[in-house]
């Protein structure tokens, strides 16, 4: 069994009520082989929400307590990523998972490379905050890229 990222399941968990389905992706799920999760809901934000972004630092960053998750409009949300990366590691936990196919670039889920905080859609290198706390788990952490 393995955790998926809600939204490439095609379930609307995405910021803006929408998803991100892969359909080869989804198939697992079909399958009875992956459970699908979304660490923003997990970590009580509202679906649709406004996007978030890291800023000055990475998701390893922010569980370090060293840098912030910020929404568009300003406001702090990093206590809600912790939370939702917090419970999306319970989850793991509590069905045994040691591999998970999280969506690229997202400040939860994304893996290699994450927004820079500015939301002009520049790329630095760093994990989302579930993507880090799951990497410091020993859960292996793949992408709908690779
Ligand atoms: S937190 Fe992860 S699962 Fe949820 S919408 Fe964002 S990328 Fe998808």
């Amino acid at each position: 069994m393995i955790l998926i990222s809600a939204c490439l399941c095609g379930i609307d968990c995405k910021y803006n009520g929408l998803n991100n389905l892969d359909e080869n992706i989804a198939g697992l799920v079909k399958k009875g082989l992956a459970i699908p999760f979304c660490p923003e809901q997990l970590g009580g934000l509202p679906t649709p929400r406004l996007p978030s972004e890291i800023v000055e630092g990475t998701g390893g960053d922010v569980l370090d307590g060293l840098a912030k998750v910020i929404n568009k409009e300003g406001e702090d949300v990093t206590e809600n990523f912790i939370r939702g990366a917090q419970q999306s590691l319970k989850l793991a936990n509590m069905y045994g998972i040691k591999t998970a196919i999280l969506k690229s670039k997202s400040p939860s889920c994304g893996y290699g490379e994450i927004y820079d905080g500015s939301f002009r859609r520049i790329l630095i290198k760093g994990n989302g905050v579930t993507a880090s706390l799951f990497d410091r788990n020993s859960i292996k952490v793949l992408t709908e890229k690779y």
